[in-house]
């Protein structure tokens, strides 16, 4: 099977296609090693970075985000974890962790915001 892979690791958006009737996985318009691995990665393992939010004690939200990406088919099950976080009422600043290794990916969820609980912003 032929299929064309738009690259989004760089602005300049290489059109890469990655062929498999041989039998064997071929990849050809990349400009780059990067973009060579991201297509192997998009046929193979399709990664993705979970950006989502987490209800704060006062009901806001608090947006958050996987510190690398993780599997393409583990979303679901990782936004069904992240809906069940109850997160306290204490500080969070940038980069803290809120859920260590989310569905054994590996992966932590991290804040991407701060929110202080005595200011409550
Ligand atoms: S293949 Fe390389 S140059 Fe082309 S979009 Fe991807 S990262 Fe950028």
């Amino acid at each position: 099977m032929k299929r064309k892979i738009t690259c989004i690791i760089c602005p300049k958006g290489c059109e890469i296609e990655a062929d498999n009737t041989s039998g064997e996985l071929v990849i050809s318009g990349y400009a780059c090693t990067r973009g060579k691995r991201y297509a192997e990665t998009e046929v193979t393992c399709p990664m993705r970075t979970l950006t989502t939010t987490v209800r704060l004690p006062n009901g806001r939200m608090l947006p958050v985000r996987t510190d690398s990406p993780i599997p393409k088919s583990m979303l679901f099950e990782c936004m069904n974890r992240v809906a069940e976080i109850k997160l306290e009422p204490v500080r969070y600043a940038v980069g803290d962790i809120i859920k260590r290794d989310i569905c054994g990916t590996g992966a932590n969820l991290i804040s991407s915001s701060s929110w202080d609980p005595v200011a409550g912003i």
